[in-house]
Formats: C-alpha cells, structure tokens, sequence
C-alpha cells in the first residue's frame, strides 16, 4: 500500500488559490506584495516576534499586524484572556461590563499631569469606522460639511478620507478611489502636512463651513512623517479659533509610542514644545484590541453625546465592543506597562541605527524618519516633511533591499510608505538576526 504523503503548499501555490476567489488574492491591498513584486507570505501562526509562512519557515517580524501587536504575537495572556471570553460566549448584541472597564481604562491613560483628554469613548470595530464616525460627529456638532486632512494621511477607507491617501493608496500611487462621488470628495479640503500657513489660508477662504481638521497625531502611513514642533497644539489653537473641531488619529500611534499615545507624548511634555493643547475628537485602533477587531473614538461629553441615543448623530455596529475583542484590548493595556514601552522604543533605537550603519556603509543616500518608537525608512538625502518630500525618493531601491531582508529571515512592511513595527516581544536574538540581515540588504539597495 503505497503512504500519501501531502505535501505542504507553496506561497505561490496558495497565492494563486487565493487569487481565484479573492480579488487580487487579498483581503487589504498592500499584502499583495505589488510595489515590492514576488510571491505574498501566507501566514499560518506567528508568536513572540516572529511570524511562520506556510511553508514553514520563520521570519523576524517587523509588521506587527501593521501596529496591533505591541507585546508581541500571541502573548500567552492575551490569549488567555480571549480563550475565557470565548467560553462564555462570542457575541450577545448587548452591553457587556468589558466595554465599561475598556473606555474607563482608555479615559485613565488619556489623562495625563491631572488633564483628561476624554470624557466618553464609543467602541467600534475598525480604524475607519472611528474616523467615519468622528467626521460625522463633527458635521453634526458643527453643522458644517467641509473636513481638512493631509496629503498621505491614512484614516481608513471612507468615502470622504481616500484623497490623497496614505498607505496602501500612497504605495499603489493612486490619487484617491474610483467609487467616490465628486460631491463627496468635494467635501475633503486636502492640504501639506506640516504647513499651517495653507490650513490658516483654508479657514480663510471658506469662513463658517470648515467642521473639522482630521490629522495623525504623527503621520505614519506614507512612511513617518513627524508633526513639527507645536504642529499639533497650532492644529487646536486654529481650530478652535474657527469653530472647527480638531480629530487627532491615533489609530496607529495610540498606546503605541507610549501609555498615553503621541497627544501623551506632547503633554507630558516628551515632546518639547507640544504641551497645552487637547483634542476635540480622538480616534483610536490597533493596539486597542491587541489584534481583534476593536476601534474607538473619545472626546468630552458635550461631544461624544452627540451621538445616538442621546443625540442626533446615528452610529451603530452588531459587533461593536465585540467581548473577545475587548478581553483582548483589556489584557494588552494591562500589560503593557512602562517597561513594555522601554523596550519597544530601546529596540527601535537599536534597529534604526543598525538600519543607518548598514546603508551608510553601503553609500546609500537615505533618511530615517523617527516619531517615538516608530519609524520609516526613505532613499533621499534630505529630511521628510510631508507627502510630497516621501513621493521624492529613490523608491526603487526598496524591493531589492525588502527581498534580501526576506531570504535573510526578516519579514518588512512591503512597502517603502509604511512604518516599521517593533514588539516588546523583540529580544537579542531577534534584534541579532535583523542585525545579520542588514548589510546585504544595503549593499543590494545600493546595487539597484
Ligand atoms: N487611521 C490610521 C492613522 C491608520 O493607520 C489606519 C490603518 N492603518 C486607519 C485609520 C484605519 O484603520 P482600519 O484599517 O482598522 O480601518
């Protein structure tokens, strides 16, 4: 009788599977590899700092589920925490006594020097519902329609937010989305990141029908681009000077950076010269469900309110403060502690500068832009401002250098537009082998 033996399948095997059935073979654009080429990883299991394809081999990873995973993959409690929740049921529609604890816990972090920046926080599912729900919060406080954001920014994929988008739009180099009415995003006012000359020069030219400014509170999704110093408190100042209302994204930065997000940053003063400001709207993401589908949105009472049942701005969702999913945000911010935040900013430390010796080494023109522990990598001589300084770039270095980290073991954001990810979870021997892996990563950058 002759054994069977199944073989295990390729990435290319599984991709071209998926790519039957699913458009593009992906459930988020970006993982289909199309600025880096070759073959996407299929993930089967990832713990600690690594993540294993399909084919069974182990990489360093430097995705972190693009942010969610702060203590790393799988941590032992997390997991724990959301086994328990699931015994007891998966969802019941209704009030849980999770969510409470949840947005208590979010309004504690956010209070910082004895000023709390929130009040009232809504759990959602997603990044983009936060952000969606936080502009029509605005609309409907302000009853006004028009919305400033900045070029590359990302809030997720909403109708009103993709011009000029960040992340996957900023990597596929599209201008925004087909599908958006022009009505609609005629609503979007996009402007330069960093330059409150052109938003005081907005408010100007359209007095009384500005209802918000949405910004990352560091922008981190056409690479880094971090805010100048009093960007953000200049952002509050202006808003509230025009009767708009200021929505800081903290989906990706949020309990991040820091304990308290990048606003934490800047209050605690951290960040010099950005204290003294609050936001009126602040949307959070990722590291709020330790990587289930969890988002939110906070701000003070008179705001938040707004909202149904008690206002007039209708919001809702079946699986909104889902209970595995906040056992899981529950368990991350417990754990994660001053000492988690130590670690993942000491490893960014130690990565950028590992990054910055190899690609000198190699005679590769190139920045590193740096906001708290997250950070990005460009192939240009000069500093990154805004979106238009991250497009200008030698970006056709980066598949070369990405597929040489890749044989080499480490996994990279496959795009030179995304910010690199690091986990507490992220040891020497981690830290050892992105540190191999380097200089031929460089030296096949400099060769491309
Ligand atoms: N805002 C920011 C700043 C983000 O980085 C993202 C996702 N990368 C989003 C919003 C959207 O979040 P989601 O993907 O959960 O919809």
């Amino acid at each position: 009788m002759s054994e069977i033996i199944s073989e295990r399948p390729t990435n290319e095997q599984q991709a071209t599977r998926a790519r039957a059935v699913i458009p593009g073979g992906v459930n988020s654009p970006v993982r289909a590899f199309g600025s880096v080429g070759g073959t996407p990883l299929s993930i089967v299991s990832a713990t600690g700092a690594t993540v294993t394809d399909i084919e069974g081999r182990t990489y360093v990873d430097l995705v972190a589920s693009w942010g969610p995973a702060l203590l790393g993959h799988a941590h032992p409690e997390v997991v724990a925490a959301v086994q328990q929740a699931a015994a007891r049921g998966l969802s019941f529609g209704a009030s849980t006594p999770g969510e409470a604890e949840l947005a208590e816990r979010v309004i504690d972090r956010l209070t910082v020097d004895g000023t709390a920046a929130l009040e009232r926080v809504r759990l959602v599912s997603t990044g983009t519902e936060a952000t969606m729900t936080a502009i029509r919060l605005a609309r409907g406080a302000t009853g006004r329609d028009l919305v400033i954001k900045f070029a590359g920014h990302y809030h997720g994929h909403s109708d009103g937010l993709l011009a000029e988008s960040g992340s996957g739009v900023a990597t596929l180099g599209l201008p925004g989305s087909a599908g958006v009415p022009a009505p609609i995003a005629a609503q979007t006012l996009v402007l330069a990141y960093n330059d409150l000359s052109a938003v005081e020069a907005a408010f100007a030219a359209h007095p009384d029908r500005i209802a918000a400014v949405i910004v990352e509170a560091a922008g981190a999704n056409s690479g880094v681009l971090r805010p100048q110093p009093g960007f953000n408190r200049a952002l509050s100042r202006l808003t509230a000077a025009n009767g708009a209302l200021l929505i800081v994204d903290e989906v990706l930065t949020g309990f991040r950076v820091g304990p308290a997000g990048w606003w934490g940053l800047e209050a605690d003063g951290t960040i010099s010269e950005g204290a003294g400001w609050t936001p009126d709207i602040v949307t959070f993401g990722k590291v709020i469900g330790g990587g289930m589908p969890l988002a939110a949105l906070g701000g003070r009472a008179e705001v938040l309110e707004l909202l149904a049942p008690l206002g007039p701005v209708y919001q809702a969702g079946t699986l909104s403060g889902n209970p595995l999913a906040v056992a899981a945000g529950l368990a991350t911010l417990r754990l994660s502690d001053a000492e988690v935040y130590r670690r993942v900013d000491a490893s960014a430390d130690t990565v950028a500068t590992l990054l910055h010796d190899s690609l000198e080494d190699a005679g590769v023109a190139h920045v590193i832009p740096r906001a708290g522990s997250l950070f990005s990598l460009a192939f240009r001589d000069e500093p990154v401002r805004d979106y238009a300084d991250a497009k200008a770039q030698d970006a056709w270095r980066y598949p070369p250098f990405f597929h040489a980290m890749r044989e080499a073991g480490v996994s990279l954001p496959p795009s030179v537009f995304e910010a690199w990810f690091l986990t507490a979870a992220h040891d020497d021997a981690a830290l050892e082998r992105i540190a191999d892996a380097l200089p031929g990563a460089a030296r096949a950058a400099a060769a491309a």
